[in-house]
């Protein structure tokens, strides 16, 4: 299902509108659990402004922004499994994309190869 609001459901969950199990915050991105966890750590770290729509966009205006997704995404797989962990982007509705607001997917905690997409 793709969602296309004029307030994405990030920017409400960022605004506190609607509840989210939040991991780490600080004044440039936001981390949750996921609603649907596809790993036993599934946590989605999101830039808090709105102006991106997928990572091509956060990396072309705000490469800073990005590294510091990642290095989010590395301080959640510490704290939450060995520190190992995989990063998802998805971009563009036919892969996977339903929330049109960058984020990134980390994914941790036991990943078996050759899972990284499906046919
Ligand atoms: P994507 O499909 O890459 O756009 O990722 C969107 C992700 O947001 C999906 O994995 C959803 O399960 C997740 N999601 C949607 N709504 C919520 C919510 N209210 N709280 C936590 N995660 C959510």
């Amino acid at each position: 299902m793709v969602v296309m609001t004029q307030s994405s459901i990030f920017t409400r969950i960022i605004e506190r509108e609607i509840p989210a199990d939040v991991v780490y915050e600080d004044d440039r991105v936001i981390a949750f659990n996921d609603i649907a966890p596809q790993a036993p750590v599934h946590v989605v770290v999101v830039p808090k402004t709105a102006d991106y729509a997928n990572v091509v966009e956060l990396a072309a205006a705000d490469p800073g922004l990005l590294a510091h997704v990642v290095g989010v995404a590395k301080r959640v797989a510490d704290e939450r499994a060995n520190g190992e962990f995989r990063l998802v982007f998805n971009t563009g509705e036919s892969a996977g994309q339903t929330v049109f607001h960058a984020h990134a997917h980390v994914l941790a905690g036991g990943l078996a190869e050759g899972t990284l997409g499906s046919k």
